[in-house]
């Protein structure tokens, strides 16, 4: 058998690894993660890059989470030939037919916008790619089999497996694949992403005990977050000290995980008596989706979360937690002269609705605004992180007066100490253990620590092409 990296290897991006081999002598070929390359400027060549196998000859893809960098490219898979089965959990379904139709039609939209321009010579250039159509999505979306943690489904005759929970985000999952290649019998064992232990929102991640092939995340793999106590003392002075001063508070969010994320957690500081009553306005389609899709899937989230969302269900008028329908009401937040916070995607406040908001709340003194994920390079979101006293919105030049704070403490992913914590689960040492997703610099420090403080032998930083034999 060998595993095969075609992303997620030295960048965090385009998770999909292909394990091959043989049983029985019948040959088998599957996919853990079949995602997008995101950001970067070849990220369009490596999305449309010529597959070395074909993708008839996929028997199935075990699917380990929703997120676009893991799902992505599902899709144009089945595109190209693909019929088998995706295995995953129930939630990760429900949030992929919002995630792969929404990137479908936002492809198909640029797409036409830019073809409308060419028509009138105002467009130079190629026109943007179109990774996949909305019909191509959602004919994809039929190929889903749905496992609960735990369950144990076999793919093929020989090859059992099953999910645990990754505590990442809603439906995120460790894949946990038994091959019986022959007499002997390995166990692979693929992190997907892992989520923070002690986080409001996920439960912590499983341990597993074993493994012979380990995959685990490295995106934090060098870093350490801030904890969960200092983000709640830090959202604490800056909320009451805004309100104080009769200003608004914007927060653009990351629409699947954060938004909600941050919804508990100031409902929960509401019921802890640490905010007075607030008004809160979640200004983003997607948000407002993936929002009432973790209501319906409430036994997945961390007991906490569930006793918070308890209480607001009593407790309705603590909060007045609004869901803005449309662009009308949208602009019409606008007019909001203070005591209001805005959570709205995307994250990184480049597209969408949140432009609005940081075209009108940024001039006013008495205004904030409270970044929550991750801003690259180059986009609105790092120039505000960066304190830029003029930001260019919408065409516009602006004056940022408002005060502009960085929440660090809220991750979906797991810093070093927590994935350290994780592969302690481990009663014994992986025969191997491949770093993935990780920035080379986080990838290599981590394989480096683990090493160091756990003495494992075999641990790899693979590159994107790598073939090893498992
Ligand atoms: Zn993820």
């Amino acid at each position: 058998m060998h595993i095969q990296f075609f992303g997620a290897a030295g960048e965090v991006t385009g998770s999909r690894h292909l394990l091959e081999g043989e049983i029985n002598g019948q040959s088998f070929k599957f996919m853990i993660d079949y995602g997008m390359f995101q950001g970067g400027r070849d990220a369009d060549d490596k999305n449309l890059a010529d597959l070395p196998f074909n993708p008839a000859e996929i028997d199935f893809v075990i699917l380990t989470h929703a997120h676009i960098d893991h799902s992505g490219l599902l899709p144009r898979l089945s595109a190209q030939g693909f019929k088998g089965p995706i295995y995953c959990i129930p939630a990760t379904e429900a949030l992929i037919k919002i995630l792969l139709l929404d990137s479908a039609h936002i492809q198909e939209n640029d797409f036409e916008r830019a073809e409308r321009k060419q028509k009138l010579g105002k467009w130079r250039g190629e026109l943007p790619t179109v990774l996949y159509s909305v019909k191509q999505a959602t004919e994809c979306l039929s190929q889903i089999k749905r496992y609960d943690y735990g369950q144990v489904y076999e793919p093929i005759p020989g090859i059992e497996a099953h999910f645990r929970n990754a505590g990442h985000i809603l439906g995120s999952a460790i894949a946990v694949i038994d091959v019986q290649e022959d007499k002997n019998k390995k166990r692979i064992v693929a992190s997907g992403d892992l989520g923070m232990f002690g986080s409001l929102l996920m439960p912590d991640p499983d341990l597993i005990e074993s493994a012979d092939i380990l995959l685990v995340e490295s995106t934090y793999g060098d870093r350490l977050h801030r904890s969960l106590k200092e983000t709640e003392e830090e959202l604490v002075t800056v909320i009451t000290e805004t309100m104080r001063h009769g200003g608004n508070i914007v927060m653009p969010a990351f629409a699947v995980g954060r938004v909600q994320e941050i919804i508990l957690l100031l409902v929960s500081l509401v019921k802890n008596g640490r905010l007075p009553h607030l008004n809160i306005w979640v200004d983003s389609p997607m948000a407002t989706a993936a929002t009432h899709l973790t209501e319906k899937f409430l036994e997945d989230l961390d007991e906490e979360s569930q006793d918070v969302y308890a209480w607001y269900q009593k407790n309705l008028s603590a909060v007045n937690l609004k869901f803005v329908a449309d662009v009308e009401e949208s602009k019409a937040l606008n007019r909001i002269k203070g005591g209001a916070i805005i959570i709205s995607a995307s994250g990184m406040c480049e597209a969408g609705r949140i432009v609005h908001h940081l075209r009108w709340n940024p001039p006013d003194s008495q205004n904030a605004i409270v970044m929550t994920g991750f801003q690259a390079m180059g986009t609105l979101g790092r120039r505000l992180v960066d304190k830029s006293p003029m930001v260019k919105v919408m065409g516009k030049e602006i004056s940022v007066k408002a005060s502009v704070h960085t929440i660090g403490g809220l991750s979906a992913h797991a810093d070093q100490a927590g994935l350290l914590r994780w592969l302690r689960g481990f009663k014994k040492a992986p025969g191997k253990v491949f770093i993935i997703h990780g920035e080379e610099k986080a990838a290599h420090n981590f394989a480096a620590i683990i090493k160091d403080e756990l003495q494992w032998e075999h641990v790899i930083t693979p590159e994107r092409g790598n073939l090893f034999p498992i």
